[in-house]
């Protein structure tokens, strides 16, 4: 952990994550992101006079199933409320939003501490509500800003931490698991680039043995996880620098700039009576039923901690590979999918983590659109095992297969790539290198093993690879004994 001179940060982070659902929270517009400036709008999104709010019943599945994923609670009965605030992007003046009576509360996340040790930071909530437009400031007019209102009305959570976290490396680890699962359960497709998540802090510091906390700041216009845990750095640095010179934290709102690398002051912090929460008059309550909620409970897949427990369990893997092929969902489907045909665990997340992922970087490929299906890279891994091919050659074959999506036997034929093993295609090749090498003979004859190695790494080099070493050894052994 981080040494902080006495002191000890305490940070909470809300993250506001959009739902993946085809439309939006109330009216049937597309929830889509990318398409011309404002085509994506109807008379409720743009917060037209008479125009009534419909809940998407699709938003509040998606909810319940980030909220049991995070082991919290789905409460049977929630309901909506106006947070009014004026601010060009919000064209009715108000957002709904939920209050009193959030889709879901409790629940925690448990990530790897920056110590080594477990982390846990419990959340003090998850609500519903419906995301802002966007101003584009500049672009074809400097100094003009224009407004593209798709993103009205498009579902967010926003999912509230206690400020459990003690460093801002925690906080990066915390929303590295975070996005994980919200990934895994579908629900958000986590990139942060498109604002598909977001993420504000809060911070303070306090004398280390210091019942409560000190007073918070707010952190905003963080546009990656990086640049969230260099704008906590400074800013606790900030606080702490101010209260040893004996000043006092004020609580503000900071915006960070980037560039800059330093939190600017944007506005004194509103409290939540700024915003004069009442009931939302257009929208009924939600219930959730229990039939309802075991329907919910039944589409939530296997949560990651648990898949890559069962998977140390049942394929005899080691822990690490198994967070890491735990990782991302499809990367995971992609391994059990091969264990499907395949017997030897290790040897699967062996090839799959190193060479594989490898390969799939080399061609700017994801493991989501890797044309390579899970049969074909069990017939690869059968291949190795049987010596039909080297371990080089079959990773140059596996590089083939992500290009083209071929057979392994295939490109092994077209590319003579199979590993030779016949002792009258080789000898030649060995009297080739016993000749050219004459004085790692002499050496061996001396009594130097390690001259033996060189000479069936020449063979093998001359081969390109493709001689088996076992039959080379022999070979020479023989050779050499003449
Ligand atoms: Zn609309
Ligand atoms: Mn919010």
């Amino acid at each position: 952990m981080a040494v902080y001179d006495g002191f000890e940060p305490a940070i909470g982070l809300e993250v506001h994550a959009q739902l993946q659902t085809a439309t939006k929270i109330f009216c049937g517009c597309k929830a889509a992101y990318g398409a011309p400036p404002n085509s994506l709008t109807c008379p409720v999104c743009l917060g037209l006079p008479g125009a009534l709010p419909t809940l998407n019943k699709k938003a509040v599945e998606f909810a319940a199933m980030m909220i049991l994923a995070v082991g919290g609670t789905v409460h049977r009965r929630s309901s909506f409320a106006r947070k009014n605030y004026f601010y060009p992007d919000l064209p009715k003046g108000y957002q709904i939003s939920q209050y009193e009576q959030p889709v879901g509360g409790g629940g925690s996340v448990a990530y790897q501490s920056d110590n080594g040790s477990l982390g846990v930071c419990r959340l003090s909530g998850i609500h519903l509500e419906e995301d802002a437009g966007k101003l584009l400031h500049g672009g074809e007019k400097e100094g003009t800003t224009r407004i593209d209102l798709n993103r009205c009305g498009v579902p967010l959570i926003e999912i509230v931490s206690e400020a459990d976290l003690r460093s801002p490396d925690d906080a990066y680890s915390y929303l590295l698991k975070l996005k994980q699962l919200l990934q895994y359960v579908e629900v958000c497709s986590g990139d942060m680039e498109k604002g598909h998540l977001r993420c504000d802090a809060n911070v303070s510091v306090r004398a280390v043995g210091q019942e409560g906390y000190g007073t918070r700041t707010e952190l905003k216009n963080m546009n990656s996880f990086k640049a969230v845990r260099q704008a906590l750095r400074f800013e606790i640095d900030r606080q702490i620098d101010l209260l040893k010179a004996g000043g006092k934290v004020k609580q503000v709102t900071l915006l960070w700039n980037e560039n800059a690398r330093r939190s600017e002051v944007m506005r004194s912090k509103e409290l939540s009576q700024d915003y004069r929460y009442f009931p939302e008059p257009d929208l009924p309550a939600v219930e959730i039923s229990e039939a309802w909620l075991d329907g919910i409970r039944r589409a939530l897949p296997e949560l990651p901690d648990a898949r890559a427990s069962r998977f140390v369990l049942r394929y005899a893997i080691r822990e690490y590979d198994a967070a890491v092929l735990t990782g991302s969902r499809s990367l995971a489907d992609f391994f059990e999918a091969v264990m499907q045909y395949f017997d030897d665990g290790r040897a699967a997340a062996n090839w799959i983590l190193t060479v594989l992922l490898g390969g799939l970087r080399e061609a700017g490929q994801e493991i989501d659109a890797c044309r390579v299906r899970p049969a074909q890279f069990d017939q690869l891994l059968d291949c190795v095992k049987d010596g039909r091919v080297s371990g080089t050659a079959a990773r140059q074959v596996l590089a083939e297969m992500i290009q083209t999506g071929s057979d392994p036997a295939a490109i092994i034929e077209t590319k003579a790539l199979g590993q030779i093993s016949d002792p009258d295609r080789l000898l030649p090749v060995v009297d080739r290198v016993l000749a050219r090498c004459d004085r790692a003979v002499r050496e061996y004859r001396a009594g130097k093993t390690a001259a033996l190695k060189y000479l069936i790494g020449q063979v093998i080099r001359e081969t390109d690879g493709r001689a088996r070493p076992e039959t080379v050894n022999d070979l020479l052994g023989k050779r050499l004994k003449e």
